[in-house]
């Protein structure tokens, strides 16, 4: 029966009623409470190529973080139901099966980032992968949510067979001292992660520029900005098209409605905002589907353009594969 105002009111009435003459009482009293969430993985098919999202976490990202005007943040953090600030931005990394090669693009934080991440590798385990079946790391860019996953605590390659493919652009820039010098203090740990990233995979290491094809299947799409070498990956196989766009978004709330709204912490803020553009228009126009690392879980969806305003649409969770 299809759930109308009326017969949802008539259900809760019969509940109440059933609880009134103790029907229901106790139903699962013993119980307990779950208190932990279970790993987050979600799959979907791009032609033949299946995506399987996978969640790491999420970090808190106040507000303040992002070039907005207090009143209409909160404003607009009020109408998505969300508190004004902090609020919390997912981390998504994803698995692409290739057929024959198995691809993580990202790998979530890890240890680098705190505590409210590092959950990959659960993820990983519950669509039953083994770190040693991950044939190749690719990375959007190499801020540490997204490369943190490929070392242990030691610094070593959790993913022992992997190529570790990433931007040469990024690559340059993580490892100049003058750049490192430069950035806020803050900022500065950042360059150490990529570091240790890059060296734990230095012998089986693979940089790519511009627009290319990597590993016979995937394009990839310079949106430079939030780092010099951000990249999404194209996924396309028969007539399904999925852009993986990395972080072109970091709050949905804001940054469909105010694109120009980048985060304190991209590289060049002009930049970020003409590629999230020019992101937006390409997803919106060819109405391909996109998928963010911090877009909230799967990540999946698609980029409405109404009257001038950019407007995010989730896109359906497919049961069936
Ligand atoms: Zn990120």
């Amino acid at each position: 029966m299809p759930i109308s105002r009326r017969n949802l009111f008539a259900a809760s009435a019969g509940l109440a009623m059933a609880t009134a003459i103790g029907d229901i009482r106790t139903a699962n009293a013993s119980t307990e409470l779950a208190t932990v969430q279970m790993p987050g993985v979600i799959r979907r098919k791009v032609g033949t190529i299946e995506v399987t999202a996978l969640l790491d976490g999420y970090m808190e990202m106040p507000a303040a973080l992002f070039k907005a005007p207090e009143d209409e943040a909160a404003r607009l953090a009020w109408k998505q139901f969300q508190p004004a600030s902090p609020r919390l931005s997912p981390v998504n990394a994803f698995l692409i099966n290739l057929g024959e090669r198995l691809v993580l693009v990202d790998t979530g934080a890890a240890g680098l980032f705190g505590p409210t991440l590092g959950r990959t590798p659960q993820a990983l385990a519950a669509v039953g992968v083994k770190p040693e079946q991950i044939d190749a790391v690719l990375f959007t860019h190499m801020h540490p949510d997204h490369v943190g996953g490929a070392i242990d605590p030691h610094g070593n390659a959790v993913f022992s067979n992997a190529e570790m493919i990433v931007s040469e652009a990024d690559f340059r820039y993580w490892h100049d001292d003058t750049a490192l010098n430069q950035a806020p203090d803050a900022f500065k740990p950042f360059f150490s992660g990529a570091r240790t990233v890059a060296k734990a995979y230095e012998k089986r290491l693979t940089q790519f520029s511009g627009e290319t094809e990597l590993l016979g299947a995937l394009g990839t799409v310079p949106l430079p900005g939030h780092t010099p070498g951000h990249t999404g990956f194209v996924v396309h196989s028969g007539d399904d098209t999925l852009l993986i766009w990395a972080d072109i978004v970091h709050h949905a709330a804001f940054q469909f409605a105010h694109p120009e709204w980048g985060p304190a912490f991209d590289v060049d803020g002009t930049l970020a905002t003409a590629s999230r553009k020019r992101a937006f228009d390409q997803a919106a126009h060819d109405r391909i589907l996109v998928a963010g690392m911090h877009l909230p879980f799967p990540g999946f969806g698609h980029v409405a353009l109404e009257k001038g305003e950019y407007r995010f649409v989730a896109a359906e969770w497919p049961y069936d594969l």
